[in-house]
C-alpha cells in the first residue's frame, strides 16, 4: 500500500474525474442511454473480461512466497556457480508450491505430487529450479508426460476424476446414443515404470500435512561445472527443516471440505508470525567415471540414488521469510523455466529434462539480440547494437562455452551416452526394485497399512479388471501388497463390475 492516496487515472495514465461514473445521453440521470464514447466504462468492462491469464495445464493452483539463499559450505570443489560459492553469501528467492492435477482455486489438501518452483536471482542471472515433492517421476519417456498427466486429471467425457481412467485404458462410457467413448488417456497399470513414483505418491509424501513440511528433489541429473570444464553428475534435494509430515485421509478429506485453501493459510501465517520455513539444500555428487559403472541408469528418472551409495552433501539453506505482496502480480504471473541456468549449473544427457519454454515475460536486460516481441515491458536495449559482433559496441562473454552454448562449462560426457535413435523404453524387473525397497521404507516408518488403505481408497470406484490389472502390477513389488489391496477392497465390498461406469 501507498503512503499517499494515488490519483486515479484511466489505464493509459490520463487522470480522470470518478471511476464509478459513466457517460449518459440525455437529461434524465437514470433513464439516459449510455454511450460508446466512454473510454472509462469500455475500458473497465474490457480489463473485467481479460484480467485472468490462461490456467497453466498443470501446476494451475500454487501457494508462494519470497525467500534467501544462503550458502552454508565451500562448495568450490563442485562448481563455479557464484550464487553457491561463498560462506554467507545471500540471493534472493521466490518459491512457488503447486498441486499438479488440479485447477487454480481447488483444495489443496488432496493427494497429489507437488511443483515446486524456484527462482534464484544471482548476480549472474537467474537460477530456475523446476522440482517435485518426491524424487522419482510416473515416466522416463517425455513423450509419455502429457498422458500420465491427462488420466490424473478429468475424464474427457465425464468431466470428473476418474480411478478407472488413472489406473488403466478401458472403454468406459456410454454416450446416450448408445456409442462407447475410448478416454483419451489412461495410464498406470499400462506404463509400470511409475511404480517407483505411484508408491509414493500413496504414501504419506503424496498427502503433506503443509507444504512447510515437503522435502523437494530435482529428479533429473544436472552437472555442477567449473570454469575450468570439469564437471560432476548432480542430484539435487531440498529437505525440510521442519520435518516432512503427512495428513491422513480423514483429516485430508474434511480440511478440503472445511478449509480448501489450507495449505495458503498456513504458509501465510507461519510467515507472518516469524516462523520462517527453511530446507537445507543438499546435492548427491557423482563423477562421470562412477557414473558409466553405476548399475542404474543415472539419466532415468523413474530411479534414485540411493543413499547409502551417495550420500546427501549439504550446500546451502533456503528460507522463506515474507509473503507475496499480490498473488496474482508476484506469484501467478512467475513463469519458470528448466532451461534458465547460470554458469556452473548445467543440463545432462537426461532425455526428460530437455529445456522447455522460454517465457518471453522472463527477458533480462543484457539478452541484447532478443529485440521486440510480445510482453516487451522491461528493456528493448536502447540503441544497442541488434547483431553479432559489433565493433561499434562490443559485448564481452564469460566462462567456456559449453556444447549447449552457454557459458557453463562442463567437459561433455555425450559419448558415453551414444547415438540419437528413438523407442519407447521397456519396463523390467528391475523397475521394480526400487518401489520393492520402499516397501521396506514404509515398513520401518509403520506406513503399510495406510499405503493400502490409501490405495484401496482410490481403486475401489475403478472397474474389476482395472483393479486386477492394478494388484497384478503391486504383486511384482511384493505379492503381499496385492493380498492386502484385495482384502482391502473385499471388506468395502468394492470389487466393481466391467460394465462401463454409469456415473
Ligand atoms: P535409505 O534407505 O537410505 O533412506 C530411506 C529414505 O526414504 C529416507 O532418506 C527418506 O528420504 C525416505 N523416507 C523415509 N521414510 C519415508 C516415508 N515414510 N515415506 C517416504 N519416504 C520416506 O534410502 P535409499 O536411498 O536406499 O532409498 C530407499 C527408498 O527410499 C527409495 O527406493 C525411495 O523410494 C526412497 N527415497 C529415496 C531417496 C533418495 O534420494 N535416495 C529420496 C526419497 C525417498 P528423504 O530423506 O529424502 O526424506
Amino acid at each position: 500500500m501507498t503512503a499517499e492516496a494515488p490519483i486515479y487515472t484511466l489505464s493509459e495514465g490520463c487522470p480522470y474525474a470518478d471511476p464509478s461514473t459513466a457517460q449518459r445521453f440525455g437529461n434524465s440521470p437514470v433513464k439516459g442511454l449510455m454511450l460508446l464514447q466512454d473510454t472509462q466504462l469500455i475500458e473497465t468492462l474490457a480489463h473485467f473480461s481479460r484480467e485472468r491469464i490462461p490456467e497453466r495445464t498443470v501446476h494451475a493452483a500454487a501457494v508462494g512466497a519470497w525467500g534467501e539463499f544462503e550458502v552454508t559450505h565451500d562448495n568450490s570443489r563442485l562448481t563455479s556457480a557464484s550464487f553457491l560459492n561463498g560462506i554467507g553469501k545471500k540471493s534472493k528467492v521466490l518459491l512457488r508450491i503447486s498441486t499438479v492435477g488440479p485447477e487454480r482455486g481447488s483444495a489443496e489438501t488432496v493427494r497429489d505430487v507437488r511443483g515446486w518452483a524456484m527462482k534464484i536471482f544471482t548476480e549472474e542471472g537467474n537460477q530456475d529450479f523446476v522440482f517435485n515433492s518426491i524424487p522419482v517421476f510416473f515416466v522416463r519417456d517425455p513423450i509419455k508426460f502429457p498422458s500420465v498427466n491427462r488420466s490424473h486429471k478429468r475424464n474427457p467425457a465425464k468431466n470428473t476424476a476418474d480411478s478407472t481412467m488413472f489406473w488403466e485404458q478401458v472403454l468406459n462410457v456410454t454416450l446416450p446414443d448408445g456409442r462407447w467413448l475410448i478416454p483419451s488417456s489412461s495410464f498406470h497399470n499400462n506404463n509400470q515404470e511409475g511404480i517407483h513414483a505411484l508408491m509414493l505418491l500413496f504414501s504419506s509424501r503424496g498427502l503433506p500435512s503443509s507444504l512447510r513440511q515437503i522435502n523437494s528433489y530435482s529428479g533429473h541429473t544436472y552437472k555442477l561445472t567449473k570454469e575450468d570444464g570439469s564437471f560432476v553428475y548432480v542430484k539435487f534435494h531440498f529437505k525440510s527443516n521442519q520435518g516432512v509430515q503427512g495428513m491422513s485421509l480423514e483429516q485430508a478429506t474434511k480440511l478440503a471440505g472445511e478449509e480448501p485453501e489450507h495449505h495458503t493459510i498456513d504458509m501465510w501465517n507461519a510467515i507472518e508470525r516469524g516462523e520462517y520455513p527453511s530446507w537445507t539444500f543438499c546435492a548427491q555428487v557423482m563423477t562421470a567415471d562412477q557414473a558409466e559403472k553405476y548399475r542404474w541408469n543415472i539419466f532415468d528418472m523413474t530411479k534414485v540414488w540411493p543413499h547409502a551409495d551417495f550420500p546427501l552433501q549439504p550446500l546451502g539453506k533456503l528460507t522463506l521469510n515474507r509473503n507475496p505482496e499480490n498473488y496474482f502480480a508476484d506469484i501467478e504471473q512467475a513463469a519458470f523455466s528448466p532451461s534458465t541456468m547460470v554458469p556452473g549449473i548445467a543440463p545432462s544427457a537426461d532425455p526428460s529434462e530437455s529445456p522447455s519454454l522460454r517465457p518471453s515475460a522472463g527477458l533480462l536486460p543484457r539478452a541484447y539480440a532478443d529485440r521486440d516481441g510480445a510482453m516487451r515491458y522491461m528493456t528493448n536495449y536502447g540503441d544497442d547494437p541488434n547483431y553479432v559482433r559489433s565493433s561499434l559496441r562490443p559485448v564481452t562473454f564469460r566462462g567456456s562455452l559449453g556444447a549447449n552454448g552457454s557459458a557453463n562449462g562442463g567437459r561433455e560426457h555425450e559419448d558415453w551416452v551414444g547415438k540419437v535413435t528413438a523407442y519407447a523404453s521397456e519396463v523390467t524387473d528391475d523397475d521394480f526394485e526400487q518401489a520393492r525397497a520402499f516397501w521396506k521404507v514404509l515398513q520401518t516408518a509403520g506406513e503399510q497399512e495406510s499405503f493400502v488403505d490409501n490405495v484401496v481408497a482410490h481403486l475401489k470406484s475403478a472397474m474389476a479388471r482395472v483393479q486386477q490389472g492394478a494388484m497384478d502390477m503391486f504383486s511384482r513389488v511384493d505379492p503381499a501388497i496385492a493380498k492386502a489391496i484385495k482384502a482391502g477392497l473385499d471388506k468395502h465390498s468394492a470389487i466393481q463390475t466391467d460394465q462401463p461406469s454409469k456415473k
